[in-house]
């Protein structure tokens, strides 16, 4: 057992300050709302104090991104929008490091990851999206495409950084303007963005800033003065938000959550497989929505693909987020820590077999030991609901039909993983899986260029790629789902 302190240069890499202040119409302003603390869920301790948005500052958002649409930002052509979206890329790339390090500091994810994913796929983001906004006359949406208006975004905690480049460069380069909230606990590199925007030279009111719990997301889906609704975070939050903006006429994405299935069969690759499980479900402490969180394996192979893979997970290092090596960092918040553990228990309750990583875990700090399942049965709740934390849960299946209807039999939809050496059996299985994104040999892989989103409960509407410009046109059809 040893007790984690963060070396003190971290903070000055990432630039950290004592309070942070809402952004809004081009300047950082004080917001009206109870202050909360942002903290690092690895030593608990205090990061920064960040003011929240009270309903008069989400107006004021809202009033600001209006006049900013209206003015500039829906007039200006898509060439001189690209410039923008371009230089922010590159702001973004100039101060990765300062985004890695304050992005682990305050969500608790590994910094390899903060530094090798996080950061160079928001950068992606908005260069892939630069690329766009001189050339929607040529994306298959018309030849005059037109944008929604005033969009209003809600982000979760998990990928801070990156959802909010998700979110805000495709309704940039498509011509709308943008209110974004970023997750209560969480919220630090959004306001860096914030300052990048800035130093970009963004027209001030395209893109404004709220922090604040979930009170301060439900004024903003719900305001009046706003044109679309993009949310990723809970199927529960989700639906709530669909009943909200039903009727209204308002446009509406929703990326939910997950329970995907990762399907190996006797003939994969083994050690490839085994790699692909544990990116699947331990990257980024499985606080992913898409992660491999219900492992089907062919009944033949289970016993050595179990003993493989717990070899395997016993290597994983837990601890440390700012250390280069670490593979499993902290759980981000004691709310999130208490549901992993309520599941977890569950688990034994209804009668899996519990196995844990006997890497040593700090007293200090949210953080939980890799955990694998197996004699799970489908109705167990770890096969249904979603545990969004490292705990995997092992079924087995016979044929390729049993493992279509166990992968499907899920109310959730957003991705699945297939290992096998046969392709046909790819293209079978893929044709047959109710997921939006199917892997094959590989898994968590993501590229700007590549549309993402769910079936199901777990959303409507893409992110990425050509067919994610939808949310951002009027002319594009994500579905309302009203
Ligand atoms: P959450 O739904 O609790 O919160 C998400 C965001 O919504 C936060 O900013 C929160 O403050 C805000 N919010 C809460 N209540 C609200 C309300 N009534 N109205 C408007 N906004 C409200 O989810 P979370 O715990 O932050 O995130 C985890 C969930 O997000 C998981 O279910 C995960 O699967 C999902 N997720 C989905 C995707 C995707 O692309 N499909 C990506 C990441 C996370």
């Amino acid at each position: 057992v040893w007790e984690y302190a963060p070396a003190p240069e971290s903070r000055e890499i990432a630039n950290l300050k004592p309070s942070y202040r809402m952004f809004v119409d081009g300047e950082f302003v004080d917001g009206a709302g109870e202050p909360l603390k942002s903290i690092n869920p690895a030593t608990e301790e205090v990061l920064a104090e960040v003011s929240t948005a009270a309903p008069s500052d989400v107006d004021r958002a809202v009033q600001a991104a209006r006049r900013a649409y209206d003015e500039v930002w829906g007039r200006m052509p898509g060439r001189e929008r690209a410039k923008y979206l371009f230089r922010v890329a590159r702001l973004i790339q100039e101060r990765g490091r300062e985004l890695a390090v304050l992005e682990t500091l305050d969500n608790g994810k590994p910094i390899k990851e903060s530094r090798d994913v996080d950061v160079p796929t928001a950068a992606a983001h908005f260069f892939h999206h630069a690329g766009w906004a001189d050339k929607l006359a040529h994306a298959g949406y018309g030849p005059d495409p037109r944008p929604i208006g005033v969009a209003g975004q809600v982000i979760p905690w998990n990928f801070p950084l990156l959802m909010a480049a998700w979110k805000i460069a495709p309704a940039l380069a498509c011509g709308n303007t943008v209110v974004l909230k970023p997750a209560e606990t969480t919220p630090l590199t959004a306001l860096v963005l914030g300052e990048i925007l800035q130093q970009a030279e963004l027209p001030p009111g395209v893109v404004n800033i709220v922090p604040g719990a979930g009170d301060v997301g439900a004024r903003l889906v719900r305001h009046e003065g706003i044109d679309k609704v993009a949310f990723t975070g809970s199927t529960e939050v989700g639906k709530e938000i669909q009943r909200a903006v039903a009727g209204t006429g308002r446009r509406l994405t929703l990326e939910l959550g997950g329970k995907a299935a990762n399907v190996v069969f006797d003939d994969a690759p083994l050690d490839q497989a085994v790699e692909g499980i544990v990116n699947g479900i331990f990257f980024n402490q499985g606080h992913v929505c898409c992660a491999g969180s219900r492992l089907l394996v062919q009944e033949s192979i289970a016993e050595e693909l179990l003993d493989r893979l717990r070899q395997r997970v016993a290597t994983l290092r837990l601890g440390d987020p700012l250390d280069k090596n670490t593979d499993v960092g902290a759980i981000n918040s004691r709310a999130q820590l208490e549901k992993i553990r309520e599941l977890a228990d569950a688990g034994d309750a209804e009668g899996a077999q519990r196995w844990t990583s006997p890497c040593p875990v700090p007293e200090k700090g949210f953080f939980f030991a890799p955990t694998v399942f197996s004699n799970v049965h489908q109705a167990m709740r770890i096969a249904r609901e979603e545990i969004f934390g490292p705990v995997l849960s092992v079924l087995t299946f016979r044929t390729p039909d049993e493992a279509v209807a166990k992968a499907n039999n899920t109310p959730y939809g957003l991705s699945a993983g297939i290992w096998t050496e046969k392709g046909s059996r790819i293209l079978w299985m893929a044709q047959r899986m109710r997921a939006g994104v199917v892997w094959a040999n590989t898994f968590n892989r993501f590229d700007p260029t590549a549309p993402f989103g769910g079936y199901q409960e777990s959303g409507f509407g893409r992110e990425g790629g050509r067919a994610g410009l939808a949310a951002y046109l009027a002319t594009g059809d994500e579905g309302t789902g009203n």
